[in-house]
């Protein structure tokens, strides 16, 4: 099993006090995230979501022996006051920058959804900080071959994002392949040197 639930933290100081690298995994509602985690475990470790909006935590996971990776509260519902929407940000915004451990971060979309401004502060903070971020295709079952293949080239040209995978969590495709090249990428670098 590669990923496996260790802790979650309602407040930025109760992250894991060590050194282990972590990648912190976003996305928009509905995108797929907790079923791309899911399949990546190989069994239920992150909630298939049933009340949006509802968790408000992050979620830490071993993957592997090496690193970590973070699950954040998905955004964008529109349920969700604007408050609620802010204390998001705060706590992404605070992760991203202030967190050591971070060496990079993962977004999952639904394929068929657009980049829009949302995504585009997200990459914001990468380019910032110079962290790389990886776009997650997810639900790629859904279009086809010339769409995905559109989909990717029109990633390329988005500043921030550094790699792009196509997944379908639900048919377990590319999901294994899209956490080593992550892992080959941007941790084993750092487990050679130190
Ligand atoms: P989250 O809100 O991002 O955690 O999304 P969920 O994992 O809860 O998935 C939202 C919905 O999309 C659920 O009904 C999933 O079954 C479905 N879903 C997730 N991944 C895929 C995929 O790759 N392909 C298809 N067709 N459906 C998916």
């Amino acid at each position: 099993m590669k990923l496996k639930f260790l802790t979650s933290a309602a407040e930025f100081n109760q992250c894991p006090q060590d050194k282990v690298p972590e990648v912190i995994v976003m996305g928009r509602s509905n995108a797929g995230k907790s079923s791309f985690l899911n399949a990546l475990a190989g069994q239920s470790v992150a909630k298939v979501s049933q009340q949006p909006g509802k968790t408000r935590l992050l979620n830490f996971f071993q993957c592997g022996e090496h690193y970590r990776w973070v699950d954040s509260p998905g955004y964008g519902y529109a349920a969700v006051s604007g408050s609620e929407q802010r204390r998001w940000h705060g706590m992404i915004e605070q992760f991203i920058q202030q967190r050591e451990n971070l060496v990079g971060g993962i977004l999952v979309m639904d394929i068929r959804r657009k980049w829009t401004p949302d995504e585009q502060m997200l990459a914001d903070y990468f380019v910032e900080l110079n962290l790389p971020l990886a776009v997650i295709l997810n639900k790629s079952d859904k279009v086809g071959q010339k769409d995905k293949s559109l989909r990717k080239r029109e990633l390329k040209s988005v500043e921030g994002v550094s790699l792009t995978f196509l997944t379908s969590a639900s048919k377990r495709t590319g999901v294994n392949e899209a956490e080593k090249a992550i892992f080959d990428q941007w941790v084993r670098p750092q487990t050679e040197t130190n």
